[in-house]
């Protein structure tokens, strides 16, 4: 069968979210109560499978699509118990380009085994550069160990990807000094509009969203910027190019949507397929991964799950499904 909608859209990319939980409490992803405190970052887990039987359903999965690349999200993917041995499986068995995002805590302890288990590409979120704002966001005191933990997969010779979610307020002083920080290490960056997801898709999402047109406003104070850009097919950022030639990029999701050739499948760590953030619906997998035919009508049916244009919100949480 034949995974194709009438759009002509496929999945080429899979996202596993392999834990919801998390050691930070980043405000734009879990919510917190008036004294700044985390709440939801230690409940309760989802239903993990053996890692084995993820691995299984992953290289079934890859089987009949054939990913281009599989990206390691969460909660935060360095807590997942059993992460090396996991991405071992996937890359013994044919899964060539293995990627992670992160939150870069424990990046620096585990830098040289992710880039010897094969992970080349990790995307690691810092939201500012300076501790005060760091902890605002992240509602922790660990920019040092981010930093340190960046540096760390360079040196083992893993291409490093910067994202920061910029929100009105609160970190809009740091796209400067992220930008200047990214130029000096020769890091990409890519800046992300506040998503409708989780506690900001009934309310709140207006006041604190931050568009792409005010993100470019403010680094025009500094920086030229080359007046082309563009957006790679099936990519999620627009990219732009500073006069000195240095890119970055900007993932509009409400500015500049980009559902029309969205290519990504969704896998949580209980064995739930998602074709599309804006669908709370899920299909379970388990069961009839060994049956293609079966496992091809589930893909069919998440695939429908894509929005035609434009990501209208969901109340998923991004914790659990990883972004
Ligand atoms: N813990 C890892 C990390 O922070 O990189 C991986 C999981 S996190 C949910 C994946 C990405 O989603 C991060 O880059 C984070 O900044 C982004 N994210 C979380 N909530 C968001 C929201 N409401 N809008 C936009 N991006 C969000
Ligand atoms: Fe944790 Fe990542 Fe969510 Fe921050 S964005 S709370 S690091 S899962």
């Amino acid at each position: 069968m034949e995974i194709k909608d009438q759009h002509g859209r496929t999945f080429k990319t899979l996202r596993i979210s392999l834990t919801n939980l998390c050691n930070f409490g980043c405000v734009y992803c879990v919510n917190s109560d008036d004294k700044g405190e985390v709440n939801e970052v230690n409940s309760s887990p989802l239903l993990h499978l053996d890692y084995n039987v993820l691995a299984e359903y992953v290289i079934l999965l890859h089987k009949v699509l054939n990913f281009e690349s599989v990206r390691l999200t969460g909660g935060e993917p360095m807590l997942y118990q059993n992460l090396i041995p996991f991405i071992h499986i996937l890359s013994s068995n044919g899964i060539k380009s293995i990627k992670m995002t992160t939150n870069g805590f424990s990046l620096k302890q585990k830098a040289e085994a992710l880039a010897a288990a094969g992970v080349k590409d990790i995307n690691v979120s810092l939201d500012a550069v300076d501790p005060d704002v760091f902890r605002a966001v992240a509602k922790r005191n660990f920019l040092k160990q981010v930093l340190d933990g960046i540096e760390a997969a360079q040196h083992n010779g893993i291409s490093v990807k910067l994202n920061a979610v910029i929100m009105r307020g609160l970190n809009e002083n740091q796209i400067l000094p992220l930008l200047d920080y990214a130029i000096s290490k020769n890091i990409a960056i890519r800046y992300l509009e506040l998503m409708r997801m989780g506690h900001f898709y009934s309310k709140n999402f207006n006041e604190n969203f931050f568009p792409m047109k005010e993100i470019i406003t403010a680094i025009s104070t500094k920086y030229t910027l080359h007046p082309y850009n563009y957006r790679n097919p099936s990519a999620t950022a627009q990219i732009f190019q500073l006069e000195n030639g240095f890119e970055f990029g900007i993932i509009a999701n409400e500015s500049e949507p980009f559902c029309s050739d969205c290519d990504r499948l969704r896998l949580d760590s209980s064995g739930n397929i998602y074709g599309c953030l804006s669908e709370e619906k899920s299909e379970y997998i388990g069961g009839i991964v060994h049956d293609e035919v079966k496992l091809s009508e589930k893909l069919m049916e998440a695939l429908k799950h894509k929005q035609p244009l434009k990501f209208k919100g969901s109340p998923l949480k991004m914790i659990s499904i990883g972004g």
